[in-house]
This record gives structure tokens, C-alpha cells and sequence, in this order.
């Protein structure tokens, strides 16, 4: 049985992944995100299991500690990772897989599934930028600012990345993000493997 293709998707706070992998995954089939770990508190609306799996320090130590995730991170100085457990049940079931993890993270998970391919969303402007990380109103100002200035850390690994989305008109980046999956799944490699008894029988005169 052919296997799903596993997606990082990485980006600077404020570039609006999140609600864009949330558009993506409610009109395209076939792909499902993997629900990652962290140490960091709930936000209000954040649903345990559904978001994150919100674990304590010790319990995220301890996986570690026992190869548990498959990549792992400390991001604005919470622990954040990959278990290997959720990504595996969803490739097997011939499903692509979306890890929305950092760029410390995407390094780790291209040095072992070489076979993955990574998108990083970036916003159309800094001033956007800011504007998008104000408008959110969760966090302080103190954490906003420091946000904004790791951002620009972050934006510097673009060129790790297999493709780059623009932010700037919402639908557009859902099908541009939406082209991507779509496409990859009709290169002659995926196809020999997620049609090769139909590509075999067309062939046979
Ligand atoms: P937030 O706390 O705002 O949900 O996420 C903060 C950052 O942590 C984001 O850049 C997000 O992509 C990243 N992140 C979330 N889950 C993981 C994970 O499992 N591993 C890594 N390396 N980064 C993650």
C-alpha cells in the first residue's frame, strides 16, 4: 500500500499559517495535520488533543528521553514535538501528513525523511506583519514585540524550503497551498505508487 508524503509547513508568528492549514485541510482530501506536544499553557479556545497535546515538562523530558518524537524543539522557551507515533498512523493510512512546526524542527525531519517536503509561509510585508501579530490580541505587548523581532530570525531560513507562499490575499494562499499537495500527488513517483495497478493495466495491450 502506497504511503502518504509528509508536509512541513513552517513560518514566521503573524504569517497566518495556522488559519491557512485550517482553510486547506476543510477543502482538500486527504491530508491531515499531526497533533504535536508542548510544554506551553492552553490558549483560551485550544482544545487538549485537538490543537495540542498539552503536556508538562517532565512528561515532554521523558519522551525525549525514550526516542518518542521524531523531531523536538524549544520555541519562545517552551518545549514543542513531533511524536513519532502520530505521524506514522496517519502516513500508514496512505494519508498526507502536515507537521506545523518551526524551522529547527523542519531541519531535523529532513535529515531523517528525506522523502518530505517543506513549505514555508511568509507575510506580504514586516508592517503586515506587525499588524497581523496586534490584530491576534492573545498575547502582551512584551511577547508581540518579542515575536516580531524572532520573526526576522525565522524569515532567514526561507531558502531551506521547498516552496515559499506569499501570504497576502488569504484565498489565494489556500489554493496555492492546496496546488501543491495536488501536484505532488501526480508526479510519476507517487502515481507508480498510489495507481500502479491502473497504470499497469492501461499499459497492457
Ligand atoms: P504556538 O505556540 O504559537 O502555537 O507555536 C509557536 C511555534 O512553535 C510555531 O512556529 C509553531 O509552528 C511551532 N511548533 C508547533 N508545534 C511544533 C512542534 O511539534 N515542533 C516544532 N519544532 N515546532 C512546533
Amino acid at each position: 500500500m502506497s504511503t502518504g508524503t509528509l508536509y512541513i509547513i513552517s513560518a514566521p508568528s503573524g504569517a497566518g499559517k495556522t488559519s491557512l492549514i485550517t482553510k486547506l485541510l476543510e477543502t482538500l482530501e486527504g491530508a491531515e495535520m499531526a497533533v504535536s506536544h508542548t510544554t506551553r499553557k492552553a490558549r483560551e479556545g485550544e482544545i487538549d488533543g485537538k490543537h495540542y497535546h498539552f503536556i508538562d515538562a517532565d512528561t515532554f523530558l521523558n519522551g525525549v528521553h525514550n526516542g518518542d518524537f521524531l523531531e523536538h524543539a524549544n520555541v519562545f522557551g517552551n518545549h514543542y514535538g513531533t511524536a513519532k507515533k502520530s505521524v506514522d498512523e496517519i502516513l500508514n493510512k496512505g494519508v498526507d501528513v502536515i507537521l506545523e512546526i518551526d524551522w529547527q524542527g523542519a531541519q531535523q525531519v529532513r535529515d531523517l525523511m528525506p522523502g518530505c517536503l517543506s513549505i514555508f509561509i511568509l507575510p506580504p510585508s514586516k508592517e503586515e506583519l506587525e499588524k497581523r501579530l496586534r490584530g491576534r490580541g492573545t498575547d502582551s505587548d512584551d511577547v508581540i514585540a518579542k515575536r516580531l523581532g524572532q520573526s526576522v530570525d525565522d524569515i532567514q531560513h526561507y531558502s531551506e524550503f521547498d516552496y515559499v507562499v506569499i501570504n497576502d490575499d488569504f484565498d489565494e494562499s489556500v489554493e496555492t497551498l492546496k496546488s501543491i499537495f495536488i501536484a505532488n500527488r501526480t508526479t510519476l513517483e507517487r502515481q507508480k505508487l498510489r495507481n500502479k495497478s491502473l497504470l499497469e493495466g492501461l499499459a497492457n495491450k
